[in-house]
């Protein structure tokens, strides 16, 4: 493939950076990878993977004369990140994260943005529950929605070169306003990691069931929720501190709907349990059948991503 940005700069190399760095470096989408990262130890870690061209615990260094910036550290990270990075920024540069919230996002970077550099705002809709630089994988983009968030007015040529970047990298883009994301991803994705958290910390406490035989018998159902919960736990605070009101909407609906089970199982009302399971079986089909999910019975991961765990690479 041929270059679509002469210097890339990731503030930030953990899963998400150091997959965007592996994609871009083997498909050869830039003419020269920069990284930063916070801490020697991980920008140690990112040099021995050879994840970039350049290394340095220098956000600025690393952004000077980028063409794309992308913000790849956890979002409580970026309005520190980019006031430093701001008076740097080379004019026509697009700026954008990986950030999965995108309301705040655009609320708080969107002032400190300098004129002539394109905001576009993103969230690549993949990961896994590993972080770090080591956790990265070169295809973890690919067949996965990434979803761009930019302002009205916003630059159309800045906004088509990115849709491009992750077109490359394998991913289908789609444009959205920053609330309606929010909301998307309230209920497709942060509802669902505070219900693992919740129920993974209620077997936890349990004082009739003992830790040992909740790991000892745990069967598929709360096996496959201890794998959300061990989620980076910086990412995912930040994540419900910069998203709360999509959550606690979503959150209502789905105590409402809780309630409705909870009397459904009290009352022994068989044709109602089952009708809703008959439905959501439906819902698991059809995400299949769209290509986000495979029918293995390896956590529904793609055998690539279970055999890289085997190996420890993931
Ligand atoms: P990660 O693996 O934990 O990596 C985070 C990176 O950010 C590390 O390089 C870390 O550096 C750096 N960092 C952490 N705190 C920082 C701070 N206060 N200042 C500067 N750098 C800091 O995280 P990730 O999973 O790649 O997630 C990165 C972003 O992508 C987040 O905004 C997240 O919301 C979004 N995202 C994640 C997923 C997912 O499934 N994980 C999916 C889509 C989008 P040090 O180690 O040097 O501190």
């Amino acid at each position: 493939m041929s270059i679509l940005f002469e210097k890339l700069a990731l503030v930030g190399v953990g899963l998400i950076g150091s997959s965007i760095a592996q994609g871009v470096r083997n498909k050869g989408l830039a003419g020269h990878v920069s990284v930063a990262t916070r801490r020697a130890e991980t920008l140690e870690e990112a040099r021995k993977l050879n994840l970039a061209d350049s290394y340095s615990q220098d956000a600025r260094e690393a952004v000077a004369d980028a063409d794309l910036v992308i913000l790849c550290t956890p979002v409580g990270a970026f309005e520190a990140v980019m006031k430093d990075i701001a008076p740097v920024l080379k004019p026509g540069a697009i700026l954008t994260d990986a950030g999965s919230v995108k309301g705040h996002v655009v609320k708080t970077l969107g002032p400190l943005i300098p004129a002539g550099v394109h905001f576009v705002p993103g969230h690549p809709m993949a990961g896994t529950e590993h972080s770090g630089p080591g956790a990265g994988f070169p295809e973890l983009f690919e067949g996965r929605w990434c979803i761009l968030t930019p302002e009205a007015g916003t630059n159309k040529k800045a906004v088509e070169r990115l849709s491009e970047f992750w077109g490359a990298l394998g991913s289908d883009v789609e444009l959205m306003d920053a609330t309606h994301h929010d909301m998307v991803v309230a209920i497709t994705s942060h509802v669902p990691h505070l219900v693992a958290y919740n129920i993974v910390g209620t077997a936890d406490d349990m004082e009739t069931v003992s830790k040992s035989e909740v790991i000892k018998f745990s069967a598929g159902g709360f096996r496959d929720f201890t794998r959300i919960a061990a989620s980076d736990p910086v990412m995912w605070r930040d994540v419900f501190l910069t998203n709360r009101e999509a959550v606690l909407e979503m959150l209502g609906r789905f105590l409402e709907d809780l309630s409705v089970l909870q009397r459904a199982v009290r009352t022994g009302d068989g044709d109602a349990l089952e009708e809703l399971f008959t439905r959501t079986r439906a819902i698991r089909r059809s995400i299949i059948d769209a290509g986000q999910e495979t029918d293995a019975p390896d956590f529904g991961r793609s055998h690539a991503e279970a055999s890289r765990e085997g190996t420890g690479k993931s």
